[in-house]
């Protein structure tokens, strides 16, 4: 092919030429990180292929069941897999898991009990916890029933406060949740590495503690899990990483077989537990989307790291950086105005090979304290596995990006932004590279 030919895609589909060769120079500049990625998925693949033969996974298994799904094998068996992968003694996987949210809220509420306290020694957790937590007043939350919550935040060079988290862990600390991904903040993501490291402090200080670890975005952007460093709980979304962009709908708990059964429990009804709950027709979705995971978490990556050094190299502030090392698929950019994250949003859209005409505005979401924009053209809606962005409109309007299942389109997702940017004047550059 004449590298012109793809130029005048670009082209074609609203890129300019200077837009173009600016990205073009930046992409190419960094495929010593996409060797690195690679290696990582090609990891991550073999790891899938081991659970999935040593489980065997059949033809059998993807069948599903109706009703109320008992001896469900492809169930099962999916549960065994994702024990393996993320090296816990058991798993739960289930569509009737709605979302992330309610992944974290099956698992927190399943496990303590009134007059018990959770600790978040990271902060302030993902915004949509808030509600489950009883930080902001909502009805049924933790806090309804008696269960305390108390906080460390992280010191503001992002490193764990030792001696505040120490003060904070007593006799009715039943449960610590850590989040591995930044959420909407802009502090460092945790490696699965620091993770370790906490639970390791918490597990010191009381050992009974249950360590759960909010892993939604994480999964398969290295080479271990918080499973292998000692959390007794991992939990997330399957229409995040782990769905691969395939599965329609569900979350998942990988952890100790005492906290899974709890669970369970709490899922279905006290005495059915994990015996019940039809996978209707999502098994080969969840299956093939697990497979895929690997790769596709790599691929949004490689577009998260792009986007990292393309508005880096524009003046922006991002994190991570265009050169540390990973641990979520999320890149922030802060614009410090509504237009920058809106104008961004935008461009993301229309990249999108679903809705990719039409224009996102922000909107009062439920679960979320402000309004928030968010950029999803997706086969799945709402998932952002697959070429997203959103952002809060409140200071310091930061625009949070994730996702594309291929690089190509990752890539040109983050071109579009630029693109758009550009139009509403918002980026004075000149593209001609000479004068950068
Ligand atoms: C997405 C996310 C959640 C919530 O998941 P939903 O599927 O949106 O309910 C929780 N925690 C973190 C860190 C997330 O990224």
């Amino acid at each position: 092919m004449n590298l012109g030919d793809k130029r005048n895609m670009f082209e074609k589909l609203g890129i300019s030429g200077e837009i173009y060769d600016y990205c073009e120079e930046i992409w190419n500049s960094l495929s010593p990180r996409w060797e690195q990625i690679d290696a990582l998925s090609e990891f991550n693949q073999l790891k899938v292929i081991e659970a999935m033969q040593k489980n065997q996974v059949s033809e059998a298994c993807l069948l599903g069941t109706t009703g109320y799904g008992y001896n469900d094998l492809g169930r099962d068996t999916l549960e065994k897999v994702y024990a393996d992968i993320f090296h816990t003694e058991d798993a739960l996987v289930r569509p009737q898991i709605t979302c992330g949210t309610h992944a974290l809220a099956l698992a927190l509420m399943s496990n303590l009990r009134p007059g018990d306290e959770l600790l978040s020694p990271v902060g302030k957790p993902y915004d949509t916890l808030e509600e489950v937590i009883g930080i902001r007043p909502s009805k049924g939350s933790l806090k309804e029933y008696g269960i305390n919550y108390s906080q460390v935040d992280l010191l503001p060079d992002g490193s764990f406060d030792y001696d505040k988290i120490k003060a904070a862990v007593n006799e009715r600390t039943r449960m610590v949740t850590i989040q591995r991904s930044k959420g909407y903040q802009t502090r460092p993501t945790l490696s699965v590495k620091r993770i370790g490291e906490l639970i390791a402090f918490i597990k010191e200080i009381k050992p009974d503690a249950i360590c759960m670890v909010d892993n939604c975005y994480g999964e398969f952007t290295e080479n271990l899990e918080p499973g292998d460093v000692g959390a007794d709980l991992v939990v997330g979304s399957l229409i995040k990483n782990p769905g691969g962009g395939l599965a329609p709908i569900g979350g998942y708990l990988a952890g100790r077989k005492d906290c899974i059964e709890n669970a369970a429990y709490r899922l279905t009804s006290p005495g059915l537990g994990k015996e019940v709950g039809a996978s209707l027709s999502a098994l080969p979705a969840f299956y093939q989307g697990l497979f895929l995971a690997p790769s596709v978490t790599a691929n949004a990556l490689k577009a998260a790291i792009f986007a990292a050094n393309l508005y880096e190299s524009l003046g922006f502030s991002v994190v991570p950086d265009g050169r540390e090392s990973r641990h979520d698929i999320i890149q922030a950019v802060t614009f410090g105005n509504p237009e920058g994250v809106i104008a961004f949003c935008q461009g993301i859209q229309q990249a999108s090979a679903v809705d990719g005409h039409v224009t996102p505005e922000p909107w009062d979401m439920p679960g979320y304290d402000s309004p928030v924009i968010m950029a999803s053209g997706a086969f799945v809606s709402g998932s952002s596995i697959e070429l997203s962005a959103d952002g809060p409109i409140k200071p310091p309007f930061t625009v949070y990006f994730q996702g594309g299942l291929t690089w190509q389109h990752g890539k040109f997702g983050i071109m579009k932004s630029l693109q758009k940017l550009v139009e509403k004047g918002m980026i004075l550059k000149d593209f001609d590279k000479r004068n950068l």
